[in-house]
C-alpha cells in the first residue's frame, strides 16, 4: 500500500503569520501555501529549483500594495518577494526563497490604446502574443520578439529586457517602454516616464523615496558617463543588471527612471502597468531559406546576409534541424525547407525581408538571390535555397525555430541540454571566429550541442548537454561557465546577451568593475533597501552583507539524484520535462493543455504535473518505498486481499493525519487533467501526462477508496451494451429531472448522454437483411479469396459511437457500401480507454490483451479494419503499445479518414450532384494532434469528392470522454467550450460543422444546443 507522505518543508513560521494577516485585509488575490503551488513554481526554464514559501496571483495594483505595505511593518523586514510572469526564464530570474508574486493569472488585461498616438497600456502579466492578437486588428504589433511570446508576460519582457529575431531594427523591449506603474517594497506607487532634467533635479531636492532615487541615480549615472559609456559594450543587447547608459538621453536633457527598471530582474520594483508604443505591421515579407553545406558557411555568410540590409538574419545548424525532423513541427514547414539532391544540409540561414508589399521587396531579394545563385556556383557554402513569400508558412518557418530550445531537450541519454551559457552575444563581425573557438572549448570536453541564433544580432543559443545529477557534471558546469565568461569578454561580447543573469549575477561585479558595480548597488539601496525585491539577484544594497546567488547554488538535479535511476527510466517523461514553458501556451485555439488554459493555475499544466510527480517520486523514495515493485503488487487479486485493503482504505478516509497527504494534492492535480494527450505530441519533450497519470492515480488508489464515478466510467464498455438491451426504458430514467439531480448528488455525473435509439445492431440487422453489410462470421471471411478480401472493411466498434451515436457507425457501414465495399460489423469487444483514464491499470492490461489478441487474429485476413472514433482508435497505437509492449501484435486499425485517403487515391468514385456547402471540420485533439496530417488529409478526400471543407483552428472542446460529465469538472469544461468552439460553431451554420470526436459532438449538442455531423456523414449525403 502507498505510504502517507508528510509535508516536508513547512512554510516558515513568518510567512506563516504574513499569510494570515494578509487574508485579513481587503486581498483580492489568492494566497497559496500548499506545497504543490509552491512546487510548481521552484523551477523555471534553469538548471535551478528554489522553493518558496508562498505563492500570492494579486488581482490588481490595489492588491500588490497590500502585500508591500503589510510586509514593510517591522516584523516582516525579512520577508523577501519575487515577482513572477510566465516563469520562462532561463537563468533563475523568478525564483525565490521568500514569496513568488505571480502576476500571469489575473493582471492580464489590457487596459487602453490610442492608435494616434501609437500607445497601448497594459497590465504586466498580458502575453507577449496575447497583446500582439489583440492589437492585429488595428494594424499594429508590439515588436521586440522572442521565442516564449505564446506564454512570456510583458512584466517578465521587460524585467529581462526581452528582445529577439528582428532585434536589429526592431530593438528591445526597453526601446518600446512609455512609462511604468510600479509598487515599490515599501508599498509605494512609482510612475516613470521621461521627464525633463530640471524636472528631475527638482525631484531630487524631495525627502522622500522618489526624491531619493532620482538624486541617486543622477548622482550615479552622471558624474560616472565616462566610465559607463567605456564600459557598456556596444551591442545591440542589453546585459541586464541597470541602464546606467540610457538613463539619459544622448544630450543628458532627460531622465527616464523606466530605463532602469526595464532589465532589472526584479530586483527594483513590481511592474504592474506599462505604457508601450507600437509598430505598424508591414503587410509584406519575404523569407529566403538559405542552406548551406556546414554550419560554420552559414556563420561566415551572414555578416554579407545583414550588409543586404536584412530585416533578420536567424541561423540553425544541422543537429537543431534534425531534431526539428523527428517532432510534429516538421509537418508544417517540411516544404519550406526541402534537402538539397547530393548535398549534405549542415546549416540555413533564414534570412526575413519585410516593406509595403512584396513589389517594394523584389529587388532587395532578387539581389540577394542573384548572389546566393554565384555562391551556389563557386562553391561557397551556399548549396540552394527557397524563397517564401506566404505569411502563413513563413509564421510556421518561425514557429520551429521558436520551438528549437525545446527540441534541443528532446535529446536521447541522461545528458541533457542545459542553459547556462545559451545566450552569449558578441558583435555580429567576431561571430564566427568567436564560434570556432566556443566549440573548440566545448569539444574538449567532449560534449553534445547544438546552436542556433540570431546571428545578426551575434547572438548565438547553444546548450551543452551535461547530467545535473552527476556531481562531477554539476562542476564541469561551473569550470565552462568560467571559461565562457572568459571568452565572450575576449571577443568584446557578454555571457548574458539576451536572456539576463539571473544566478550569473555573481559575474556581476567582475563585469562592471568595483567603481560602477557599487553605483548599482547605491542605486538598488534607493529602491529597496531592505534588500526585499528578488534578492541575491543583479546586486546587493550597499550596506547588505546578504550574498548574491550562485552558479552553484541548488539546482534541480540535486533533487532528481534522489530517484533511483530505474524509477527514472520508467517515468522518463516527468523527469524529461526541462521547463521551458511551451505548455502554458495562451492561444485558445491550440490543443495546448486545455487544464492549464482554463484554471491558470501553473499546477494543472504538463509542466506542473511532471514537477509534482517528481517530487512525489523523490518523496516515496525518502521513504524507502519501492515504488515499482508497489505498482507490480498491484496487479495481484484475491478476495482475501480486497478484504484487507478496504479495512485499509476505510482507516485512511477517517484517520485526520491522512488529510495532510502530500498524495492528494498531486491527486487534485491530476484530476483536472482532461487526458486529452496534447501534451504527447505538442511537448517538445513528449511529455506524456496520461501516462505517468494513470499509474500514479492506479497508486493512490492503493490507500484511498476510488469515487463510485470512476467505478461507472471504467465499466462503461459492460453498461452501455447491457442497457442497450433496453434503450427506451434507459433513456426514460436518464432523461428525466429527477435522475439528474439525483446522479449529480450521488455519483457526481451530470448531463448523461441518451442512448441511441434504433440501436446500432437493429440498424445494421437490416442492412443485412437488405445484402448491404455481411454479418461477421470468422470462418466465412477465411474462406474468401485474396481479390474477395479487398472489397471487405472491418468496422472496429467503440462503446461511445455504438452505444450512443449507432448513426455514425452506420454511416461508416453505408459509405464504404456505397463506394463498393461489403462492410462488417465487429462483434463489440471492450477497448479499455475508460479503465486507463481512470487508472484500472490491471484491468485495461487485460482488456486490452483480450481486444489485442482478438484483433490480431482478425489481422491475418488482411481486410482492413476501420473505427470511427478518433480517441479510442488511437488508444490502440499509444496506450496498448505502452502496456502490452511486444504482446501488441501488429494488428492495425484505420481510422475513416485513413481508410478513406487511400481508397479515394486508388479509386475516383462517381458523385451525385453536389451540394454547395461549405464545409468546416472541427477535429478532435488527440486525432490531430497525434495524426498532424489528418486536417489536411480530410481536406484532400472532400476535395476529391468535389467538396469543399475548410480547416477550422480550435483548442480543446471541453469534454474528453467523460471529462465534461463529471460534476467537478462541469463549469471549466464549459468555460473551455466557451474558449475556442462556441464563437465558431456560433458563426456558422448547422449543416457545415462537421465533427470528427464523439466527445465533441456531445459538447456541441449539450451546450450549444446543435446536432453536428461526422465528416463521412457529408461524404456519404453527397454520394
Ligand atoms: C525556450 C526559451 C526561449 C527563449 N527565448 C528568448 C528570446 O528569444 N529572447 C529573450 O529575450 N528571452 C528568451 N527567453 C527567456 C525568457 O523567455 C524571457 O526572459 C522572458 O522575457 C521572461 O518572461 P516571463 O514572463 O516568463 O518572466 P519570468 O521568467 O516569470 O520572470 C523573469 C524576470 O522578470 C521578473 N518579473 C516578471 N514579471 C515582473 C513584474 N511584473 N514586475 C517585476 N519583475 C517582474 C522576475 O522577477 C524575473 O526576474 C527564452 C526562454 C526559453 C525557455
Ligand atoms: S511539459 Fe513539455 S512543454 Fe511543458 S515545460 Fe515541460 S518540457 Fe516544456
Ligand atoms: S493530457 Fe491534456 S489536459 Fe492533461 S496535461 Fe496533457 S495537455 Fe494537459
Amino acid at each position: 500500500m502507498l505510504p502517507r507522505i508528510d509535508h516536508l518543508e513547512l512554510v516558515a513560521p513568518l510567512y506563516q503569520k504574513f499569510a494570515q494577516k494578509l487574508q485579513l485585509q481587503p486581498f483580492k488575490g489568492d494566497v497559496n501555501c500548499q506545497y504543490s503551488a509552491r512546487l510548481a513554481v521552484a523551477t523555471d526554464n534553469s538548471i535551478y529549483q528554489q522553493l518558496p514559501q508562498l505563492v500570492l496571483h494579486p488581482k490588481s495594483k490595489a492588491d500588490i500594495q497590500l502585500i508591500t505595505v503589510l510586509a514593510n511593518e517591522d516584523n516582516f523586514n525579512e520577508i523577501k518577494f519575487s515577482a513572477r510572469g510566465g516563469g520562462t526564464g532561463t537563468n533563475g530570474q523568478s525564483l525565490t526563497p521568500g514569496i513568488v508574486v505571480d502576476l500571469s493569472k489575473y493582471m492580464n488585461k489590457i487596459l487602453e490604446i490610442n492608435v494616434e498616438e501609437n500607445w497601448v497600456k497594459v497590465e504586466a502579466g498580458v502575453i507577449k502574443d496575447q497583446l500582439n492578437d489583440y492589437l492585429r486588428p488595428h494594424g499594429f504589433f508590439f515588436s521586440p520578439d522572442l521565442s516564449t511570446s505564446n506564454r512570456a508576460t510583458i512584466g517578465g519582457m521587460i524585467n529581462t529586457d526581452a528582445s529577439g529575431q528582428g532585434s536589429l531594427v526592431y530593438g528591445k523591449t526597453s526601446n518600446h517602454v512609455l512609462a511604468l506603474e510600479s509598487v515599490l517594497a515599501n508599498g509605494e506607487q512609482l510612475s516613470t516616464s521621461p521627464m525633463d532634467i530640471e524636472a528631475a533635479e527638482e525631484l531630487a531636492k524631495q525627502e522622500n523615496t522618489y526624491g531619493n532615487i532620482v538624486k541617486q541615480v543622477l548622482n550615479s549615472c552622471r558624474e560616472n558617463r565616462s566610465l559607463i559609456l567605456k564600459k557598456f559594450p556596444r551591442l545591440n543587447r542589453f546585459l541586464t543588471g541597470y541602464d546606467l547608459e540610457n538613463v539619459f538621453n544622448d544630450d543628458l536633457s532627460q531622465l527616464d527612471l523606466s530605463r532602469l527598471i526595464t532589465g532589472s530582474e526584479g530586483s527594483l520594483a513590481f511592474v504592474c502597468e506599462a505604457k508601450l508604443n507600437l509598430t505598424p505591421i508591414l503587410k509584406a515579407k519575404t523569407l529566403i531559406n538559405i542552406k548551406y553545406d556546414s554550419f560554420d558557411s552559414a556563420l561566415r555568410h551572414s555578416p554579407a546576409l545583414v550588409s543586404a540590409k536584412a530585416t533578420s538574419v536567424e541561423t540553425i545548424d544541422s543537429k537543431v534541424l534534425n531534431l526539428a525532423k523527428q517532432d510534429i513541427v516538421w509537418n508544417s514547414v517540411s516544404d519550406l525547407i526541402t534537402d538539397v539532391t547530393d548535398k549534405v544540409m549542415d546549416g540555413i540561414n533564414i534570412v526575413e525581408y519585410n516593406g509595403t508589399s512584396i513589389e517594394a521587396l523584389a529587388e532587395q531579394v532578387a539581389q540577394l538571390t542573384q548572389r546566393l545563385d554565384k555562391d551556389i556556383k563557386n562553391n561557397a557554402g551556399v548549396i540552394g535555397y527557397q524563397v517564401t513569400t506566404d505569411l502563413a508558412s513563413i509564421n510556421k518557418l518561425y514557429a520551429m525555430r521558436k520551438k528549437a530550445v525545446g527540441l534541443l531537450g528532446n535529446t536521447k541519454g541522461t545528458q541533457k541540454p542545459l542553459a547556462f551559457a545559451e545566450d552569449t552575444a558578441v558583435p555580429p563581425e567576431n561571430l564566427a571566429d568567436y564560434i570556432v573557438e566556443f566549440r573548440e572549448l566545448l569539444d574538449s570536453y567532449g560534449l553534445d550541442y547544438g546552436m542556433f541564433g540570431h546571428v545578426d544580432a551575434g547572438v548565438l543559443h547553444v546548450r551543452p548537454a551535461l547530467d545535473m545529477c552527476d556531481t562531477e557534471q554539476e562542476k564541469l558546469l561551473r569550470e565552462i561557465s568560467d571559461k565562457v565568461v572568459a571568452l565572450t569578454a575576449k571577443y568584446g561580447g557578454l555571457m548574458w546577451g539576451e536572456h539576463g543573469k539571473g544566478y550569473r549575477s555573481e559575474y556581476s561585479p567582475a563585469f562592471f568593475g568595483e567603481q560602477l558595480f557599487t553605483e548599482l548597488r547605491k542605486i538598488k539601496t534607493a529602491f529597496d533597501p531592505l534588500n526585499k525585491m528578488n534578492p541575491g539577484k543583479i546586486c546587493t544594497p550597499i550596506d547588505s552583507n546578504e550574498s548574491l546567488v550562485s552558479v552553484d547554488d541548488t539546482k534541480r538535479g540535486f533533487y532528481d539524484r534522489q530517484i533511483p535511476v530505474q524509477v527514472k527510466d520508467s517515468f522518463k517523461s516527468a523527469l524529461e520535462c526541462n521547463g521551458n514553458g511551451l505548455c502554458f501556451n495562451y492561444d485558445a485555439d491550440s490543443p495546448m493543455c486545455p487544464s492549464s488554459k482554463i484554471t491558470r493555475d501553473r499546477r494543472h499544466s504538463p509542466k506542473g504535473r511532471a514537477g509534482l510527480m517528481r517530487e512525489w517520486l523523490r518523496l516515496l523514495e525518502q521513504k524507502g518505498v519501492d515504488v515499482l515493485s508497489l505498482e507490480q503488487n498491484i496487479q495481484g487479486w484475491s478476495v482475501k486481499r480486497l478484504l484487507e485493503q478496504s479495512i485499509h482504505k476505510i482507516r485512511n478516509k477517517f484517520s485526520i493525519e491522512n488529510k495532510e497527504d502530500f498524495s492528494h494534492e498531486v491527486m487534485d492535480a491530476m484530476s483536472g487533467c482532461l487526458a486529452c494527450k496534447a501534451c504527447a505530441s505538442q511537448c517538445p519533450i513528449k511529455v506524456d501526462v496520461p501516462d505517468f497519470r494513470s499509474r500514479f492515480v492506479n497508486l493512490y488508489h492503493t490507500r484511498y477508496f476510488r469515487p463510485l464515478k470512476d467505478h461507472l466510467v471504467a465499466n462503461v464498455e459492460i453498461l452501455a451494451p447491457l442497457m442497450a438491451k433496453a434503450p427506451k426504458l434507459v433513456n426514460r430514467v436518464i432523461e428525466s429531472k429527477l435522475y439528474d439531480k439525483l446522479s449529480s448528488a450521488t455519483i457526481g455525473y451530470v448531463n448523461t448522454p441518451l442512448l441511441s435509439v434504433p440501436t446500432l445492431n437493429e440498424n445494421i440487422n437490416n442492412g443485412i437483411k437488405q445484402g448491404k453489410y455481411d454479418s461477421f462470421d470468422l470462418t466465412t471471411l477465411q474462406q474468401l479469396s485474396d481479390q474477395e478480401r479487398l472489397k471487405y472493411l472491418l468496422i472496429v466498434q467503440d462503446p461511445f459511437t455504438s452505444f450512443y451515436d449507432a448513426k455514425t457507425v452506420e454511416t461508416m457501414m453505408e459509405l464504404a457500401y456505397k463506394l463498393g465495399f461489403k462492410p462488417v460489423l465487429l462483434p463489440f469487444k471492450p477497448n479499455g480507454k475508460a479503465q486507463h483514464v481512470k487508472g484500472f491499470l490491471a484491468r485495461f492490461a487485460k482488456t486490452s490483451q483480450n481486444t489485442a489478441n482478438f484483433l490480431n487474429e482478425l489481422h491475418q485476413l488482411n481486410i482492413p479494419m476501420v473505427g470511427v472514433d478518433g480517441s479510442l482508435v488511437l488508444c490502440y497505437r499509444d496506450e496498448y503499445k505502452q502496456v502490452l509492449k511486444e504482446n501488441r501484435g501488429e494488428f492495425e486499425v484505420l481510422l475513416a479518414h485513413e481508410w478513406l485517403i487511400k481508397h479515394v487515391n486508388e479509386k475516383p468514385t462517381p458523385f451525385k450532384d453536389i451540394q454547395k456547402i461549405n464545409y468546416k471540420l472541427f477535429a478532435h485533439c488527440t486525432e490531430k494532434t497525434m495524426l498532424p496530417n489528418s486536417e489536411k488529409q480530410w481536406s484532400a478526400i472532400f476535395k476529391q469528392f468535389g467538396l469543399s471543407l475548410d480547416i477550422v483552428p480550435v483548442g480543446c472542446c471541453g469534454m474528453a470522454g467523460t471529462y465534461g460529465h463529471e460534476k467537478a469538472n462541469f463549469e471549466n469544461s464549459k468555460g473551455l467550450f466557451e474558449l475556442s468552439w462556441q464563437p465558431k460553431v456560433n458563426s456558422l451554420n448547422e449543416e457545415q460543422i462537421l465533427v470528427t470526436g464523439f466527445s465533441c459532438r456531445s459538447q456541441v449538442k449539450r451546450l450549444g444546443n446543435i446536432e453536428t455531423k461526422h465528416p463521412i456523414a457529408a461524404l456519404l449525403a453527397n454520394l
